[in-house]
């Protein structure tokens, strides 16, 4: 197993609903480290770039525009098999499901409003870090 780095968003729904410290806290004991993190509001447009792979489904009007909704939470987590390890916290895209005790299935309400993103590859890991934060903004990015 390798160190990886993710991305990881607190959507909207979650920031709402004061989840932020406890999603957090999952990460963190579940061996992920965070070394980068800030709230945003996306505009639409840098919702759609954001979801650019999803542009011709048919929830990409839905998604993009309640992405933007109101504030989010992003940040680089790190660790060994960062990726899978982060998208197994967070539980199946659809909450009705996803496993026991992961993130969608305690706090997502619809497969709409699922509470969390995270990175589906290493490779697009990479392209959604740069895609929200500066070099300088990551500790011990070089
Ligand atoms: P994410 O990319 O947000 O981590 P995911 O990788 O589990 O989620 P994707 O297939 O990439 O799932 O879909 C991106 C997002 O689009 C989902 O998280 C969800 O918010 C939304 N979405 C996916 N399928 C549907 C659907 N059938 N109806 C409404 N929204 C959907
Ligand atoms: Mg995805």
């Amino acid at each position: 197993m390798a160190k990886e780095q993710t991305l990881s968003i607190i959507k909207p729904d979650g920031v709402e609903r004061n989840l932020v410290g406890e999603i957090l806290q999952r990460f963190e004991q579940n061996g992920l480290r965070i070394v980068a993190t800030k709230m945003i509001q996306m505009s639409r447009k840098q919702a759609e770039g954001f979801y650019d792979i999803h542009r011709e489904r048919p929830f990409f009007g839905e998604l993009t525009e309640f992405m933007s909704r109101s504030p989010v939470v992003v940040t680089v987590l790190e660790g060994e098999n960062a990726v899978a390890k982060h998208r197994e916290v967070m539980g199946a895209t659809n909450p009705a499901e996803a496993a026991e005790g992961t993130i969608r299935k305690d706090f997502a309400e619809s497969i709409g409003e699922n509470t969390v993103h995270g990175s589906d590859s290493l490779e697009n890991a990479a392209i959604e870090i740069a895609y929200f934060f500066a070099k300088i903004e990551r500790v011990n990015a070089g």
